[in-house]
């Protein structure tokens, strides 16, 4: 069994820290007594994030029994919070922006020599840009947006956490025979997290509209919804589904100015909350500069990407719009070959179901899981047929694969020198992935190793981990 870590939520009050806490513990919190006046013990919990289990502390609240400055009341507490914590999350309000108490917690920290993830909570609206970029000067590093509150952004505090918990080699493998394992269900309980991005004018506001006002299943506003409409739920053909981000839409929707400019800001931050990306674009501009850098940022970010061609109405020299885009998407993200395109009118709501359909089938894609046994059957195969280069009259030898995780497929590889492996060999083992186990679209990871099959000799772990 793994050793599971410790986090400590840290920060200045009212940034969010119980909320994140009550998020990552859920209902196995233990009830605390909130009464004033009562001397609160920190909280902590065995927290659960998408099957990644560790304890956390809430340090939220315990400045209440020091009596001394803000500043030494704060010490006081972080200090014990810390002494335990293999890593600290410093919470800071996005809103707000950087206080000199965030500055202090910053700085403080970092001379702890502890791991620290930044997180800027509160960033489900707008305006929290000058926040987020404020952040970085903490010295901490980008920070990760997140809100608590709605329950988004939370892959990134994963792998923020992950990579922590998993420092060794073999934490961040599943354990053997995992595959066979069915995939748990996902912290979001199986809801599929869209977000519907694209340039100014593209079409973007009606799709939406389109989307819910076909299947509209507003879920209360307990489950997300809020004044704001942060996150809307519905269902499309029995699948449950989140929009995320869309308060930008919302807002701009009342507003009949249409000289709107993109806010790179906006679209990372929806990018970030989703799971599957929708790039729509207006069929007569086609894909522009600006749609291929928010493509990549999309392949980056790991998310599932659906291109949707809107205003297909409109167009008239549809079989030449279609390949100028098809064509130009190949030649731009040569390595996520097979990104779905789909036509449709937003206006007219036609295609709708299409896009839909391509929608959850990219998601699909995004978390298929591939034998241990099916992937070193391929990689045998594809290193006989072109074996990888020598380096010095030596082959740089590839031992060993696996999956690593899902969402987005990755894997780790086990090789002699894999430092030494060209660019050009490592498309195509990529390509020869997607092909031999249909992975159209998605974005691959792949993990070089240096070493042997590290499942050989040892003993098979207890724990699943999935994601
Ligand atoms: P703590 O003092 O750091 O533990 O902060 P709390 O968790 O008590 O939260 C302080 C306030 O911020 C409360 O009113 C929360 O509802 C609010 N809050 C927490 N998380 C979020 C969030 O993600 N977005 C917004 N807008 N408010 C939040
Ligand atoms: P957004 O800025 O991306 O949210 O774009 P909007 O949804 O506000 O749409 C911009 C303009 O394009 C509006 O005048 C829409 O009526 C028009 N539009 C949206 N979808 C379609 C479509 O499928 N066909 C046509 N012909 N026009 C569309």
């Amino acid at each position: 069994m793994a050793m599971s870590i410790t986090v400590a939520i840290i920060g200045r009050p009212n940034v969010g820290k119980s909320t994140l806490f009550n998020r990552l513990v859920g209902q196995r919190l233990a009830l605390v007594d909130d009464k004033p006046g009562v001397t609160r013990d920190r909280r902590e919990g065995e927290a659960n994030l998408f099957g990644l289990e560790f304890r956390v502390f809430d340090t939220a609240g315990l400045e209440e029994i020091f009596d001394s400055s803000l500043e030494g009341r704060m010490r006081a507490q972080t200090e014990r919070a810390l002494a335990d914590a293999d890593l600290a999350l410093l919470v800071i309000d996005a809103r707000a922006g950087i206080t000199a108490l965030d500055e202090h917690f910053a700085r403080w920290l970092r001379r702890s020599g502890k791991p620290v993830a930044l997180v800027a909570n509160k960033c489900e609206g707008r305006l929290v840009e000058t926040g987020l970029g404020d952040a970085y000067s903490l010295g901490l590093g980008q920070a990760i947006p997140l809100s608590a509150e709605h329950g988004l952004g939370m892959s990134d505090l994963y792998d923020a956490v992950a990579a922590v918990a998993g420092t060794a080699v073999q934490e961040e493998l599943p354990p053997e025979g995992a595959e066979e394992a069915e995939e748990g269900a996902d912290e979001f309980g199986g809801v599929l997290q869209l977000a519907v991005v694209g340039r100014p004018n593209v079409g973007k506001s009606t799709l939406v509209n389109k989307l819910l006002g076909e299947e509209r299943l507003l879920t209360g506003p307990e489950a997300g919804i809020t004044r704001d409409s942060i996150a809307i739920d519905w269902t499309f053909q029995d699948r449950p589904l989140r929009l995320v981000d869309t308060a930008g839409l919302r807002r701009k929707a009342r507003v009949t100015e249409k000289l709107e400019k993109l806010s790179i800001q906006d679209t990372l931050r929806a990018i970030r909350f989703a799971q599957v990306v929708v790039l729509l674009l207006d069929v007569d501009e086609g894909l522009e500069k600006q749609d291929l850098s928010i493509a990549r940022m999309v392949v980056d970010e790991g998310r599932a990407l659906v291109i949707g061609v809107n205003k297909w109405d409109a167009c008239r020299e549809r079989d030449a719009a279609l390949a100028g885009i098809r064509d130009r998407l190949e030649r731009s993200l040569p390595q996520t070959r097979g990104i779905p395109v789909v036509t449709l009118s937003a206006l007219q709501g036609h295609n709708i179901d299409n896009l839909m359909k391509a929608v959850i089938q990219a998601y699909d894609v995004w978390n298929r899981r591939v034998g241990t046994a099916d992937l070193n059957r391929w990689l045998e195969a594809v290193t006989a047929a072109h074996p990888p280069p020598a380096v010095n009259g030596r082959r740089v030898r590839l031992k060993y694969m696996t999956q690593a995780k899902t969402r987005p497929p990755t894997f780790a590889i086990f090789a002699s020198k894999p430092q030494e492996l060209p660019t050009s060999y490592l498309r195509y083992l990529e390509n020869g992935l997607r092909d031999a186990f249909d992975l159209p679209g998605t974005p691959i990871r792949i993990n070089f190793r240096k070493g042997d099959n590290p499942y050989a000799g040892r003993k098979k772990k207890a724990n699943k981990r999935t994601r």
